[in-house]
């Protein structure tokens, strides 16, 4: 269900008693009817970053009315950040502050700020209530919505964490005026990857809106981020966690995440590695005989037009990609699980992919 108010569209995540509404629109950042519903209690605290904090601080904290008491806590900016220390440094400022059980903790930020405060909210006295106001657009269409939490161990990427739901998401188009053109790209890469794995519809009115996006144009940005969190929504509500369907959001994943180990986090955007990660599950797609090249080309064409790569790094063999995809948490015993397209806009889990074929497209795919 979709409700406008104004510019603001709402739709609602439905867990039972965890549901929860995802609110979106231009300039709603600010506006206390947004924020302060969702509020547990009295005592606020907001976590952001050094980046983050003074483009929104100072807006967020002027949607807060009431007699509140709001604390901030500004945490350095970067994928390394994303620890159990920083997470630490977060419950340090809620025991100093003295924030009971009612307490409620905003994300303001991109993924990163998201999910370390999301955990931080998940253990904080057993649980409190949080709420995200992501301001990357991978944020809004990905991390943000689902409630996974938690933060990376030095010897993998989110290995420490929690399911924890929000009590409310933010999402003000706005914020993404001031983001760099190639996280816009990575955020991107998501919005095509829910229209590839179950939306046609949605993968033709992108096609169309492509241009108007990348310009930032808010009317199509509020229905692309709508449409995006709708259908992970319902996905997440069909399998909260990741049981079955959920597995379909990893489509260009495996072969992305194996991009991003090779190459060093970072050098690679992670949206920049699902691209040409989904141009390769579409080629193997192809050799497996369910899509045709116009559908390859189609595929292609959009990844393209979002400003992200088809190719992948020339110093990775196909060796390099296989022990990398052999660590993939989505592996069940020693099978290598891909998501794959059996038509443009439906994907499905291929755990029986010939290996001389796969080995193949990995030898072969355009460097
Ligand atoms: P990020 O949080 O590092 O943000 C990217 C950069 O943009 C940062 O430098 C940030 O400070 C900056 N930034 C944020 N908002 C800005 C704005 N409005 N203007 C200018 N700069 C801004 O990265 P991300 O891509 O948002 O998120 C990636 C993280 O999300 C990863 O840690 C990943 O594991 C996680 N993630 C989680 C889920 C989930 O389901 N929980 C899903 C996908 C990704
Ligand atoms: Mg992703």
């Amino acid at each position: 269900m979709t409700q406008v108010v104004d510019a603001v569209r709402t739709l609602s995540v439905s867990l039972d008693e965890r549901s929860y509404p995802i609110h979106i629109g231009p300039g709603l950042l600010g506006e206390s009817r947004w924020l302060t519903p969702y509020l547990a209690g009295r005592q606020v605290m907001i976590v952001t970053n050094e980046t983050v904090a003074p483009l929104y601080l100072e807006r967020l904290k002027a949607g807060l009315s009431g007699e509140l008491e709001v604390r901030e806590l500004v945490l350095p900016d970067g994928e390394q950040y994303k620890s159990l220390e920083q997470v630490s440094r977060i419950w340090d400022a809620l025991l100093e502050a003295g924030f009971n059980r009612r307490c409620t903790l905003i994300a303001l930020g991109g993924g990163v700020i998201g999910d370390m405060v999301g955990y931080a909210a998940a253990c904080y006295q057993r649980g409190v209530a949080f709420i995200q106001v992501p301001t990357t657009l991978l944020a809004q269409v990905d991390s943000s919505v689902g409630g996974k939490t938690g933060v990376n161990h030095p010897r993998g990427k989110n290995m420490i964490g929690a399911f924890w739901q929000p009590k409310a998401v933010l999402i003000d188009t706005a914020t993404l005026a001031t983001l760099p053109p190639r996280e816009l790209s990575a955020g991107l890469a998501e919005v095509i990857k829910y229209g590839l794995i179950r939306d046609v519809a949605f993968l033709g009115w992108l096609e169309d809106k492509m241009a108007a996006l990348r310009a930032l144009d808010d009317e199509a940005l509020v229905v692309a981020i709508e449409r995006s969190c709708r259908l992970k929504a319902e996905i997440v509500a069909e399998d909260e966690t990741e049981q079955g369907v959920r597995a379909l959001l990893n489509l260009g994943h495996t072969f992305g995440h194996a991009i991003e180990a090779h190459q060093g986090y970072g050098n690679w955007l992670h949206g920049e590695a699902v691209g040409a990660g989904m141009a390769m599950a579409a080629e193997l797609s192809r050799a497996l005989g369910w899509l045709n090249e116009g559908d390859v080309a189609r595929v292609q064409a959009i990844i393209e037009s979002a400003g992200l790569p088809l190719e992948v790094p020339d110093n990775m063999n196909a060796e390099d990609f296989l022990s990398r995809m052999r660590l993939d948490k989505k592996n069940i015993d020693t099978r290598l699980r891909l998501v794959l397209l059996k038509s443009v806009g439906d994907a499905c889990v291929f755990d029986a992919t010939p290996s001389a074929m796969l080995h193949a497209l990995l030898e072969d795919f355009p460097r």
